[in-house]
Parts: structure tokens; C-alpha cells; sequence
């Protein structure tokens, strides 16, 4: 499954994950499938997440949904059932990271209550890793979602077709097992887009990291002292701030602040220093490179980044398309 919610489901890239294999596109936010079923891409769509609230659209726009509450599948019955459907359903098993998931001691009876509702139909089981508790995939944890799987099959002739062992964290597990055992499911986010696996951020041969670009104007470019001068209280962000002399400095300001991205998530192409950041301005020790105000400034982006990017209505998207393979490759 190809993970669209860092990029909001846009659909130029949602696109390219197709074409590059995805079986199902997979985000968190029902709005996000909207938009892609509103742009015309066709494929098994899965909902990440399963606000209650939403049941209803969820069960118009999104084929699968992953689920780990009776209530929830409840009224996803009831809406599936008024719009003539089936829903199909992955149920999430906890294996210790504790965000999403059924404890496995209760998975038998979740399943049983949940096969009695009419227009339920579960089609897998999965889990998540990596997220919360930062628990990593191994061969224990990935083992017993296979048994599990093996238990509930032998239980209730369900015939699962997905057996989901996770997100782009499982790829050091896959590419090293001897046993993959019945996982024959990822969901794939960051591997994709940003050609990191998530465990200990570390590139995937053959894949590029620089898929994404921010590109930023410089707005100001003085020499200033390090140190800030007069009595120092709060900053615009409610800490005191501590700084080190390092005499004067050539300095500079971009056009982007905390309502557009994460500071601390950009990568300068070029060696450039980020010292701070504001709501609208960053601030950067240029490192004696002459920019000049008007210059544009380039960045790396780490996930949580690309997400506030894609987010803030303030950054331009622009889609370069690249139909030459060989170029592609490098
Ligand atoms: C976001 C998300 C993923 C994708 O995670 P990546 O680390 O980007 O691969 C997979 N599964 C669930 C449930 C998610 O919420």
C-alpha cells in the first residue's frame, strides 16, 4: 500500500505510486480520499484511521478501513448497510508499540462480534510499529501476527487476504528475515516518497532522498551579531532563549516560519546553519555564502516537514515530471 497522507493525498504523486506498483493507496484522512476519488484515480482506497464521527463518508469513499472498535464497526455497518455495500475492514492487533490495535487476548472475541455484523467484512489483520512507542519490527513481534492470523483462520475460515505487518519501520526486518512468515502487506509512506526506512533513518539503495524540494526566498542579509542585545525575556514562543557568542556573523532571513514547516526538520543543500524560527521567518547563519535578498534557498525535507509543507497553504506545489527512465535512475 502506497501511504499518501504526508503528501495529502495529492493526486500527482498518488499517481506515481501506482504506476510504481501500489496495490492500494492508504491515507488517514477521509478528505484526503475524497480529493483522490474526485480526481479521477481509481484504485482500492484504505482509510488509515477510523474517526467515528465520519462513518458515513467513510463508508462512501474508503473500500478498507483499519479498526479496533466495536462502536465504529457498528455504525459502519449501519451506513454500509443504507448505501447498499459491503465494508471491508482490517483489524488492528496491538503488539506492543500501544497506539492502534485489539490486545491479542481479545482479538478471537473482536472478531467474533464483529463477523455478526451484516455489512462487515473483514479481509485482514495488521499491526503498527514504530509510531508511538518506537517498538521496532522483529522477528517476535511479526511472528505472532502470523500466528495470529494462523489462530484466527483456523477459528473462523475467514480466508484474510491481508496480512499487514506494518510501515516503511518494517523494511530492515523484511530486507534481513529468514521467515516472513503470512505478512504479505506494508504500508509504505516515508520509504516511498522520502527513500527512508524508519527504524534508523537510513537510505534505501536505489532510492532517491531528494524527491522533495522546499525552496525558499531570502527576504533579508546582513552581518549581525550572534549575541542579541538588551534585556532578555521570553521569545514569540513563550521560551527564554540562550545563545552563544560567535562574533558577528553573516546572517540571513527566508520566508517561511512555524505556520509553514518544522525548523527543525530542513536540511540545507548547501551547508547553511538554521539558528531559529519564528511564525513567518527563519533564520539562518549563511556561513559567509553571498546571498543576497531576492537569492532562493534550498532544503531537504525530513517527514514531518514535507507534511507541514504539503499542509501550509502558503507553499507553492509545483510537480515536475520525469518520463526518462534513465534520468530517473540516478
Ligand atoms: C502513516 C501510517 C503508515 C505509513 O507510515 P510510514 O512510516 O510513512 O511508512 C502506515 N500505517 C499507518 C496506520 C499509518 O498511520
Amino acid at each position: 500500500m502506497g501511504v499518501s497522507k504526508a503528501v495529502l493525498g495529492e493526486p500527482s504523486i498518488v499517481k506515481a505510486m501506482i504506476q510504481g506498483g501500489a496495490r492500494f493507496i492508504a491515507d488517514s484522512r477521509i478528505e484526503n480520499i475524497e480529493k483522490m476519488r474526485v480526481a479521477g484515480i481509481s484504485t482500492e482506497f484504505v482509510l488509515l484511521r477510523t474517526p467515528l464521527s465520519q462513518a458515513e463518508s467513510v463508508v462512501r469513499s474508503a473500500d478498507i478501513s483499519l479498526n479496533t472498535e466495536l462502536d465504529t464497526l457498528k455504525k459502519l455497518s449501519y451506513y454500509a448497510k443504507a448505501c447498499n455495500k459491503n465494508h471491508q475492514v482490517i483489524v488492528m492487533v496491538e503488539l506492543g508499540d500501544l497506539r492502534e490495535g485489539v490486545l491479542p487476548l481479545d482479538l478471537s472475541e473482536f472478531i467474533r462480534q464483529t463477523i455478526s455484523l451484516s455489512h462487515i467484512k473483514i479481509v485482514g489483520i495488521g499491526c503498527n510499529l514504530a509510531c508511538y512507542g518506537g517498538v521496532k519490527p522483529a522477528d517476535k513481534n511479526m511472528h505472532e501476527l502470523s500466528e495470529l492470523f494462523d489462530i484466527i483462520e483456523n477459528e473462523f475460515h475467514l480466508g484474510l487476504t491481508i496480512i499487514s505487518g506494518g510501515n516503511s519501520a518494517n523494511y530492515e526486518w523484511y530486507k534481513s528475515t529468514k521467515h516472513v512468515g503470512n505478512i504479505n502487506n506494508f504500508r509504505l509512506g516515508e520509504s516511498i516518497l522520502l527513500g527512508l526506512e524508519t527504524v534508523n533513518r537510513t537510505t534505501i539503495p536505489g532510492l532517491h532522498t531528494g524527491a522533495f524540494q522546499l525552496v525558499a526566498e531570502v527576504i533579508e542579509s546582513k552581518k549581525k551579531p550572534s549575541l542579541p542585545f538588551g534585556e532578555i525575556g521570553q521569545d514569540a514562543f513563550g521560551k527564554v532563549p540562550i545563545f552563544k557568542d560567535q562574533g558577528i556573523r553573516q546572517r540571513v532571513i527566508i520566508a517561511l516560519g512555524k505556520q509553514d514547516i518544522l525548523a527543525s526538520g530542513l536540511k540545507s543543500n548547501n551547508g547553511l546553519k538554521i539558528l531559529g524560527a519564528s511564525s513567518d521567518h527563519i533564520i539562518i547563519d549563511s556561513k559567509n555564502k553571498n546571498l543576497q535578498v531576492g537569492d532562493e534557498v534550498k532544503f531537504n525535507l525530513d517527514y514531518g516537514c514535507l507534511l507541514a509543507a504539503m499542509t501550509s497553504p502558503f507553499i507553492r506545489k509545483r510537480f515536475i515530471y520525469c518520463n526518462d527512465h534513465s534520468r530517473m535512475d540516478h
